[in-house]
């Protein structure tokens, strides 16, 4: 009898324990995806990138004899319909920590379980299960240093081999095509754009790693915030959809301060891998992260929600070149970088004042590594609402920055075509990208900008005196 392995995140077959727990079992093997909200109410760019990951899983099936099989629907109905068809004795899947995955998987398993069929559940999405990783006390961690401390020495279980076979059933069940699920519908700004920037699939990740470990971890821990030096990973998009494990990536930095003790770049690496996990710690222990000020005291505090305001911002037309640079990479890239990514959600949350859960929104929809526990805890970090979080009157001042981490200018002049006679690729393909309706054009002179910094930061710190002093 067949086994349904229900793929939604883990889209590899490197490090993958439920894939090889299944493979073990020796019983012929079913892989699915199910087209239900999660996947279908993506925003645009994560719900293209989505599409991506699934096709280009299917190749990797395919070349062990096996495939993805689609279908649309809400979860137990898709479940209970294949296995009826197939005649397997139950399902398996990899565990996911936000809340609405939790109520499905746990409704799914409960149904099944009650009508005889296999349901279970696998780590995998994390290097530590949320509860795996506790305060002396046996709570959560409301500081990250201590939560990295513990996970670092409770250690991070060893990756597991990719299996060498995927026993294929006898008859494949019907399958919709990825195609008519049509996950790029709401890329409007072309996905072809973004597809230039994001790096698919498995195989593509683990030439990434290597690559980044042998030219780009040693200057990590200096070079990681200036977003024109290729010091980063870029992983995260392929961590998002499960293309590479995190186990797999930490354990692959620690060989390095086996062979080069006190190699300060593997070192800072595994420490920002593991706020990954710290995300989800979070998530999963005080999920309200996701939509409401995770400290109550800030629920009062006076966010404002002005449209056209956000609009402007969201546009990359604040005036402000370096949070310009940064909004506009992201619509055309899919991506930001995260030194950008604090500035601009600064500038959001501060010197415009308004609510973190715009800015959180709208990367949902244009960011191809989105996931809901980094992104929430981001941006209540930058907000000051969040645990261990940046305090409110830190006030990220975006020209000096620019000043500071993209001194030649060259960020800015490769996204900002206003700034330039003879514009960069990047700058002029935003125009190209951005809606007709919102009326730009590269010949515009480019905006004053919106707020002068000294008034924002001024008007943000009494708006934040103002709330302390409440009664
Ligand atoms: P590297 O520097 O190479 O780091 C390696 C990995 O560590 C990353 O791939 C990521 O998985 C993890 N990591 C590093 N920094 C962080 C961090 N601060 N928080 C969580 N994980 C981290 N990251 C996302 O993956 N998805 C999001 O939706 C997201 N939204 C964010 C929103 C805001 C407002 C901010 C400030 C940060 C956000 N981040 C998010 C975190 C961070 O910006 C990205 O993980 C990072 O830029 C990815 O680039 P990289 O893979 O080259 O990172």
């Amino acid at each position: 009898t067949p086994l349904i392995l229900w793929f939604r995140r883990d889209f590899r077959l490197d490090d993958n324990p439920m894939l090889a727990a299944a493979t073990a079992t020796g019983r012929p093997l079913i892989p699915l995806v199910i087209g239900d909200e999660a996947v279908l109410e993506l925003g645009a760019a994560p719900c293209w990138r989505m599409g991506k990951a699934i096709e280009s899983f299917d190749a990797r099936l395919r070349g062990q004899g096996n495939r993805l099989t689609l279908r649309r629907g809400d979860a137990l109905s898709v479940l209970r319909a294949l296995i009826t068809e197939s005649g397997a004795c139950g399902v398996w899947w990899t565990r996911l920590y936000d809340p609405q995955a939790i109520a499905r998987d746990t409704a799914v398993k409960t149904a099944l379980t009650a009508e005889g069929y296999e349901a279970r559940s696998f780590e995998g999405h994390t290097m530590a299960e949320p509860w795996q990783v506790e305060t002396g006390a046996g709570g959560y961690f409301k500081v990250y240093t201590p939560f990295f401390k513990a996970l670092d020495k409770r250690g991070v279980d060893r990756p597991l081999p990719a299996p060498a076979r995927i026993a294929a059933p006898e008859t494949w069940p019907e399958s919709e095509r990825l195609g008519d699920w049509h996950l790029s519908a709401a890329m409007d700004r072309g996905a072809a754009v973004v597809a230039r920037y994001a790096r698919i699939g498995e195989a593509t990740a683990q030439m990434r790693l290597d690559e980044f470990l042998a030219d780009g971890i040693e200057n990590y821990r200096e070079g990681r915030d200036f977003p024109m030096v290729n010091a980063v990973s870029g992983l995260s998009e392929n961590l998002t959809y499960g293309e590479i494990s995190a186990r797999r990536i930490w354990h692959a930095a620690l060989a390095l301060e086996t062979t080069q003790p006190g190699h300060s770049g593997a070192i800072h690496f595994r420490k920002e891998l593991a706020w990954r996990d710290y995300a989800h710690h979070l998530m999963y222990h005080t999920p309200h992260i996701l939509n409401r000020n995770w400290r109550p005291e800030w629920q009062s505090f006076a966010w404002q929600t002005h449209d056209d305001v956000a609009e402007t911002w969201r546009r990359g037309r604040t005036g402000e070149a370096f949070v310009d640079a940064g909004m506009r990479q992201m619509y055309v890239t899919g991506t930001m970088h995260n030194r950008l990514r604090m500035i601009t959600a600064s500038y959001l949350t501060k010197h415009l004042m308004l609510h973190w859960k715009i800015g959180l929104d709208w990367f949902a929809e244009c960011l191809i590594d989105w996931d809901p526990a980094s992104n929430a805890m981001g941006w209540q970090w930058v907000a000051g609402s969040g645990p261990d979080a940046s305090p409110f009157f830190r006030v990220f001042n975006p020209a000096l920055q620019a000043e500071k981490f993209d001194k030649s200018g060259d960020y800015r002049r490769n996204l900002i075509a206003e700034l330039s006679d003879d514009p960069f690729e990047d700058a002029r393909r935003f125009f190209d990208a951005a809606p007709r309706s919102w009326g730009l054009s590269p010949r515009d002179p480019y905006p004053a900008p919106m707020i002068t910094l000294a008034a924002g930061r001024k008007r943000a710190l009494a708006a934040y005196e103002a709330h302390r002093a409440r009664p």
